[in-house]
């Protein structure tokens, strides 16, 4: 009896069950709710938990299975188990391991926690997997929208070739390009960027500003130009480089200017920065640069 595995069975289990069999011996335990009976050969205990609404059980003939009490279990509890009266039953915590179901009911929850921490770890998991996935996406959107960017600036950077090589009446050059995108969220982005003719004009402001050398030289096979500009009054000389051009008949004027221009950004402050685009806003010296106009600019 010792080693029978203890099956708790539901109370259900037994409606519309009936006892067929009369126990030769019956002993009855109110204070824990056990019930022990002899059939014969076989030997039963049952044990009923109202409190859980579930009977626990095994017997010597080992007919009984999950969902399945043998008759001797049945009988045992319809007729004597089920019939001990509440009110004489001591708590089950209290009550002794008759059956090993404490031991069996903590694997139980020892099983459940397990598996709960199982599931807490793959969710975690894959939380994690999630995170990284959007992470990804999220760079590749990002680059798209710096690409789109990327664009504009590059035809900002084609218009100041032509303002570096057209003659202009003064006070009608394009001091600012107003480059406009849409980001990775789809919101409409603004960036305001000095033309070349801006940064002429910014350091024609902020004033000391001397370009004391131009030079051109072959890299692997490429022209480039190095400009050499400096701030006298801070004292301070900065190196631009160009090499990109697109129209070969002007191909050094290009480079010097994107040169200086380069140097330039380097040496000329915020403040007369700001200046040029508030006056370039206020006299509407601004070209706007979108992605839709760059296409149908682009388009042959
Ligand atoms: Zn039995």
């Amino acid at each position: 009896m010792k080693n029978l595995k203890p099956i708790s069975y539901p109370e259900t289990v037994f409606e519309g069950k009936a006892s067929v069999l009369q126990p030769d011996d019956v002993k009855v335990d109110d204070t824990s709710g056990t019930v022990t009976a002899r059939f014969g050969d076989y030997e039963t205990l049952v044990r009923y938990d109202w409190k859980n609404s579930e009977v626990w059980g095994k017997c010597t003939c080992e007919r009984y299975a999950d969902l399945e009490p043998c008759e001797h279990i049945v009988t045992a509890f319809l007729n004597f188990a089920k019939h001990i009266p509440r009110s004489a039953v001591r708590d089950v915590g209290q009550a002794p391991d008759w059956f090993g179901e404490k031991k069996l009911k903590k694997e139980i929850e020892e099983k459940a926690k397990e598996a709960e921490k199982k599931l807490a770890e793959n969710l975690k998991e894959k939380r994690r997997q999630e995170e990284q996935k959007k992470k990804a996406i999220n760079a590749f959107e990002q680059a798209k929208a710096r690409s789109e960017e990327l664009k504009l600036i590059i035809k900002a950077d084609e218009l100041d070739e032509e303002l570096a090589i057209k003659e202009y009446v003064e006070g009608t050059e394009p001091l600012v390009y107003r480059i406009q995108w849409k980001d990775k969220k789809g919101e409409k982005r603004e960036r305001l960027v000095l033309s070349i003719r801006g940064w002429t004009q910014a350091m024609l402001y902020q004033g000391n500003i001397e370009i004391a050398d131009v030079r051109f030289e072959e890299v692997g096979g490429k022209s480039i130009a190095k400009a050499i500009v400096r701030d006298t009054a801070r004292n301070v000389t900065q190196i631009g480089i160009a090499e990109r051009y697109t129209n070969d008949e002007f191909k050094w004027t290009t480079l010097a200017s994107k040169a200086i221009r380069n140097a330039l950004k380097k040496v000329i402050s915020p403040a007369f920065e700001q200046r040029v685009i508030q006056e370039a806003l206020e006299a509407n010296l601004v070209i706007d640069l979108s992605l839709r106009e760059l296409r149908e600019v682009s388009e042959p």
